[in-house]
């Protein structure tokens, strides 16, 4: 038996043990997610005792190093781990934008005390994060953000307006982007780590179309923040904040696996055309399968092109949206359940119209794919 079969079989059977059959159950709403943090209150003991015996064997970031908190897997065990957690439809045991974006970025650009100090925490699902990039005047152009980060010696002033802030008001910390200098757009922005309990930092729930509010709008008002809070160099930040986006657009990627792919087995309505939608839809959809596997393992292993993370982005979401749409059309006079369990057809219908906005809109991908795959002239 190889190594990496003898770790499937021990793998196996750890999470026959470990894992708790509600926490095998389908996702049924957004309240299913298990997002940790100090305010976190869990749905069930299952939910409490799946995230922990995850995160006590680092299995949370299977692949981080076990130094930081994680599983210090190789790329070919965590794929099995990945794998076998499917097997069983075991639920990811944490839900984190530390995990997805901030710890990606602190492995790169962080200090060592940093490191040591906040991804452990990340592991372990205590500190729930938000992500303070977008302002009303600078979204597609980020770049372009205002809001002010002051040296005041031993510490910095932060104030401005963050939007579209997700979950600023259930969050515990923000990774945040500020001007400290304005001699060059590019060139002066920082990237600082603060609590949101700081005096200061305020939150108001933006409603959206779907019925939930999941973010806000976010306020800064002379907010002090420890000048050892900053992640990378001062006024070096974009550099951070492009490579975060880079490992957002790749967690973003996975909606295209959404619901496992195909629709076929799960939708068959008698119309013929819908029916060829369907068939289309879900060869589109294993020819994604297919990419991403190879992504992921070209991105984890630092082999992508950082532009095809774009590339990912657009697929995954446009065809996540797509999925959605089948799904409402193939439900036929059902689709227009609103409340409970039946209600998260439309509800879910409804989010994926943010999908190809969040993290950068389609237009912006594909504005990176002409020009940095492509090298399309003029893009
Ligand atoms: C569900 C959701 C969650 C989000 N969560 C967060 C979060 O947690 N933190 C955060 O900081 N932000 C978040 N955002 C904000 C998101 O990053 C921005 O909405 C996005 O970057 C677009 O910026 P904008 O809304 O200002 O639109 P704009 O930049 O004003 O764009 C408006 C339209 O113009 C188009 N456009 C703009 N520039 C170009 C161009 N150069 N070429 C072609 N077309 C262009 C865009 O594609 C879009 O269609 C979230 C958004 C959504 C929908």
């Amino acid at each position: 038996m190889s190594d990496l079969d003898a770790f499937r079989s021990k793998t196996r059977a750890w999470l026959e043990a470990n894992c708790p059959a509600e926490m095998r159950e389908a996702i049924r709403s957004e309240e299913d997610y298990c997002w940790g943090g100090r305010n976190w209150q869990f749905k069930s003991d299952a939910q409490r005792s799946w995230l922990e015996a995850m995160a006590e064997r680092g299995w949370t970031v299977p692949d981080w190093p076990s130094d930081y908190g994680g599983g210090g897997l190789s790329a070919a065990e965590t794929a099995v781990l990945k794998e076998e957690m499917a097997r069983i439809g075991a639920r990811t045991p944490l839900a984190s934008f530390g995990i997805s974006m901030l710890g990606p970025a602190l492995l790169k650009f962080g200090t060592e005390e940093q490191k040591r100090h906040y991804l452990p925490q990340i592991a372990r699902g205590e500190i729930r994060w938000c992500q303070g990039y977008s302002e009303p005047g600078a979204g597609s152009d980020l770049a372009g953000l205002q809001t002010k980060a002051e040296d005041k010696g031993d510490h910095w002033l932060v104030n401005g307006q963050k939007v579209w802030t997700s979950y600023a008001d259930k969050a515990d910390w923000i990774f945040c982007l500020v001007r400290t200098s304005s001699e060059s757009k590019h060139g002066g922005i920082s990237f600082l780590l603060f609590d949101m309990e700081t005096p200061g930092v305020s939150t108001k729930p933006i409603l959206l179309i779907s019925g939930n509010s999941p973010f806000c709008e976010t306020f800064f008002d002379d907010v002090k923040v420890p000048k050892d809070q900053v992640v990378g160099e001062v006024n070096k930040g974009w550099d951070v904040a492009k490579y975060l986006l880079g490992h957002e657009r790749e967690m973003i990627s996975g909606m295209g696996l959404a619901g496992g792919g195909s629709l076929g087995a799960a939708a068959k309505p008698a119309d013929p055309l819908l029916r060829a939608d369907i068939s289309a839809f879900d060869v589109d959809s294993l020819a994604f399968q297919a990419m991403s596997e190879r992504f992921i393992a070209m991105w984890k292993a630092g082999e992508a092109h950082p532009a095809m993370a774009s590339m990912m982005k657009y697929a995954g979401t446009e065809l996540n949206k797509r999925r959605n749409a089948l799904v409402m059309a193939a439900g036929g006079s059902d689709s227009l359940a609103w409340d409970g369990g039946e209600g998260k057809r439309a509800r879910d219908w409804l989010r994926s119209k943010g999908n190809s906005i969040e993290g950068g809109t389609s237009e912006i991908q594909l504005g990176i794919i002409a020009k940095h795959i492509l090298r399309l002239p003029g893009a």
